[in-house]
């Protein structure tokens, strides 16, 4: 018996001429993820993509697991393929499915006819089938409205295929899609959901992080390269920029008062993001800040950090709740990692009473009584790269 990985499209199927870009694109995130689980045949019809297991040596439970977290991918199924006879349809169907109908205790059969040149039209193979199966597993009864189980049978032009589970995608479109932007990447909760959320609708993502050794240890560095490495999965290959940030912190605790130390920080950092975004060709950056999480978060303090900024700044979790960027964290395997115990640049220097409406002619006063430039010139000359991989 033959099985394989149906792949149905979401929003890209709607996307008219330029579906095939977008359907090229999914295709290549697919293969890149699956490459170290074997060799799989891959075809396309009817919006649906086809993978094979070309050999014994394709991992096929271990090849849904990686597609599921494919953008692009509104749902997916592993199937059995038959000849287009209705004979056939019924054998394998029993023999496919008897995992999971001798354990049920309701179902009930649809059947999607694309070969409109197929004898039985979809009412006829729904109840034939269904009288199939029920003869053959006696605990089943139909239930139309509620059924335990969803026998499904399609008719396509070249064969025909059974399933009965249909997994969730992760929706959204294929990474690559929309260009690239920089994500602000710490080490705590939010950054990770942000780079997700903003992948979900096809950025390619590099991210940046700033280390200020010896205040921040080599063990918090790794605990943000775990992150970036996590996420992988859902955002494909990622740029991972190191930017040592310990003489700017020095310098800002040196000249400027203490009530903007973190507003200006993080001009600095957005500084420090848009050189190398400008480099490499990212044309936003990302940040995972929420209105009132913390002072830097006030409105008034969002306003001064975007008034150094040149190009846009996506905060995906602007408005969400905490416990709903958890469940998001949860769902994307971060949060435990996110939540050991570390140190990150922004608690160095914390001020004791930070401003929470600043105005931004006072901040840009504060800064200018320091020249940056020559150590924001620094940083980024001495930012160090590695390559996060999404087939390992
Ligand atoms: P997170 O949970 O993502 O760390 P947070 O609620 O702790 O966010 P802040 O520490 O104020 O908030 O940081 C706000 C945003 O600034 C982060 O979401 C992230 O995008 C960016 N950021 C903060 N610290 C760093 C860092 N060391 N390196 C890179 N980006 C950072
Ligand atoms: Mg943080």
């Amino acid at each position: 018996m033959k099985e394989l990985i149906l792949v149905k499209y979401g929003e890209i199927a709607l996307k008219g001429l330029n579906k095939n870009t977008f359907e090229d694109i999914m295709v290549k995130n697919i293969k890149r993820r699956l490459k170290k689980l074997g060799r799989f045949n891959f075809s396309r019809a009817q919006s649906t993509l086809y993978i094979e297991p070309a050999d014994e040596t394709a991992d096929i439970n271990g090849a849904v697991e990686k597609i599921k977290k494919v953008f692009g991918v509104a749902a997916l199924c592993r199937a059995c393929t038959c000849e287009k006879n209705f004979e056939d349809i019924c054998a394998k169907s029993i023999e496919y499915l008897e995992d999971v109908l001798p354990y049920a205790k309701t179902f009930k059969v649809t059947a999607k006819r694309a070969d409109k040149a197929f004898p039985m039209k979809s009412p006829e193979i729904c109840m034939e089938l269904g009288g199939v199966l029920l003869e053959k597993f006696p605990n089943l009864q139909v239930d139309v409205k509620n059924p335990e189980i969803t026998v499904t049978v399609e008719i396509r032009d070249t064969n025909a295929f059974v399933h009965a589970e249909n997994i969730k995608g992760a929706g959204g479109l294929p990474v690559g899609s929309s260009g690239s932007a920089m994500l602000l990447l710490s080490g705590g909760i939010d950054s990770p959901v942000a780079g997700y959320m903003m992948a979900k609708r096809g950025i390619h993502i590099s991210a940046i992080h700033y280390v200020s050794p010896p205040y921040t240890s080599e063990r918090a560095r790794l605990k943000v390269e775990t992150l970036c490495e996590k996420i992988t999965d859902y955002c494909g290959n990622i740029s991972f920029f190191c930017v040592p940030f310990t003489e700017l912190q020095e310098a800002i605790k040196e000249h400027c008062p203490e009530e903007f130390f973190t507003i200006i920080m993080r001009r600095l950092m957005m500084e420090i993001a848009q050189r190398i975004s400008e480099r490499e060709g990212c044309l936003a950056l990302i940040t995972g800040e929420s209105v009132g999480q913390v002072a830097s978060q006030t409105m008034a303090a969002i306003a001064c950090t975007d008034a150094v900024c040149r190009i846009p700044v996506f905060r995906p979790l602007i408005g969400m709740d905490k416990t709903e960027i958890i469940e998001i964290s949860r769902k994307i395997d971060t949060f435990e990692t996110s939540t050991l115990p570390y140190e990150d640049c922004c608690t160095v220097f914390t001020p004791r009473h930070p401003k929470v409406r600043p105005q931004l002619a006072d901040v840009e006063k504060a800064q200018n009584s320091f020249d940056f430039e020559p150590l924001i010139c620094k940083a980024v000359e001495n930012t160090e790269l590695k390559v996060f991989r999404c087939d390992g």
